[in-house]
């Protein structure tokens, strides 16, 4: 069943969801816009769109790549309903506390006053844990695209190249072989700036005999990838070649703990527990990985703290790292989809240290 039915079938006779945010409305309609609104009822679905995005959808519809029960209007939305909610058709409406702020609530229990507004809570969110096969299908392709870009980039990474250089190039790739964008700002952070996790490229000349790391994804379809690999740039020392096997130790055992029934705390403990063991566990900060989708941090997590279960087809980055202040920095990740007895890497591209 699709999510919106599911959504739908959820609310009562005089129950109504109004979901305004982005990322729930393309979610559920499938149609991707920066603006409008979908309400939903216990039978049906309906999309209000300005004329940036009417057209589109309606060709989508056309083409049946729309949700059945979904009904596209190039109506105001605050107007059709206000309408509605004279009729006395509402009882109660859900909106996205989640993802909507004080502000706006409150503008909508001032225009709306005969409602009863409720939180939808993360009623949107975990329909969106457990992935299609359609959306697998798109984050496989996007992430497939990424270590495309990242093969073809390789040759030209060498010590007098710039962060932004080759930030460009993977970019650059990934656009002209179909991404519709990348997923975030490229992180391409060299030498001493290894250790910063999320460090942002520079005009910053790689050196020789230092690391290099890259964390980028595309988005294809809407979906999103990510990925990330540490190089050499020359050859690495004794310590430098001791942290990264830590890591790549790490990686494969988060790989080896993912499974559907686990919790993502045990995952996560995996992981870390192999750097704390080699005496690194103060320079590990973060989690261990994320859920990604049409977000690239998206539920649910490997971190110490995610209690929950991890279910069949939720798909989520597993990439430890190990960052030395002023020093260096090494992170490996791939993408892995959740299945019962395990889970499928989605990566192909080498792990064992490279030195360029
Ligand atoms: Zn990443
Ligand atoms: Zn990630």
């Amino acid at each position: 069943m699709e999510p919106i039915q599911k959504l739908c079938e959820s609310l009562g006779a005089e129950e109504c969801a109004v979901i305004c945010s982005n990322v729930s409305r393309r979610f559920l309609s499938g149609v991707p816009s920066s603006a409008g609104t979908l309400l939903l009822t216990c039978e049906s679905g309906t999309l209000y769109l300005d004329s940036r995005y009417y057209e589109m959808a309606c060709i989508k519809k056309e083409r049946g790549l729309l949700p059945a029960l979904l009904a596209v209007e190039p109506a105001v939305f605050s107007e059709a309903f206000a309408a509605l909610c004279q009729s006395g058709k509402y009882k109660r409406a859900y909106l996205e506390d989640q993802r909507m702020t004080y502000a706006e609530w409150h503008a909508f229990e001032k225009k709306y006053p005969t409602l009863e507004l409720c939180p939808l809570e993360n009623r949107v969110d975990a329909l969106r844990l457990v992935k299609s096969a359609d959306e697998i299908r798109r984050i496989r392709a996007a992430q497939a695209l990424a270590e495309e870009a990242l093969t073809a980039t390789l040759p030209k990474i060498e010590a007098g190249r710039t962060e932004l250089f080759v930030a460009a190039e993977l970019e650059h790739y990934m656009k002209l072989h179909g991404a519709e964008d990348a997923s975030f700002g490229t992180i391409c952070v060299g030498g001493k700036k290894s250790s910063l996790p999320h460090g942002r490229p520079e005009d910053i000349v790689l050196e020789k005999n230092s690391f290099l790391t890259i964390d980028f994804g595309c988005k294809l379809e809407g979906y999103c990838s990510d990925m990330t690999r540490t190089f050499c740039i020359g050859r690495a020392d004794e310590e430098m070649r001791r942290v990264y096997d830590t890591v790549l130790t790490a990686q494969r055992a988060g790989l080896a703990a993912a499974r559907a029934g686990v919790k993502g705390c045990e995952v996560d403990h995996a992981a870390r527990r192999v750097i704390e063991q080699a005496g690194y566990g103060e320079y590990f900060g973060h989690s261990t990985g994320h859920g990604i989708g049409l977000e690239v941090h998206e539920a649910p997590s490997f971190s110490p703290r995610y209690e929950g279960i991890i279910p069949a087809g939720a798909v989520l980055s597993v990439e430890p790292g190990i960052y030395l202040p002023g020093r260096f920095g090494v992170r490996i990740e791939d993408l892995v989809v959740i299945t019962e007895d395990g889970g499928e890497n989605l990566n192909r591209f080498p792990k064992d240290l490279m030195e360029l």
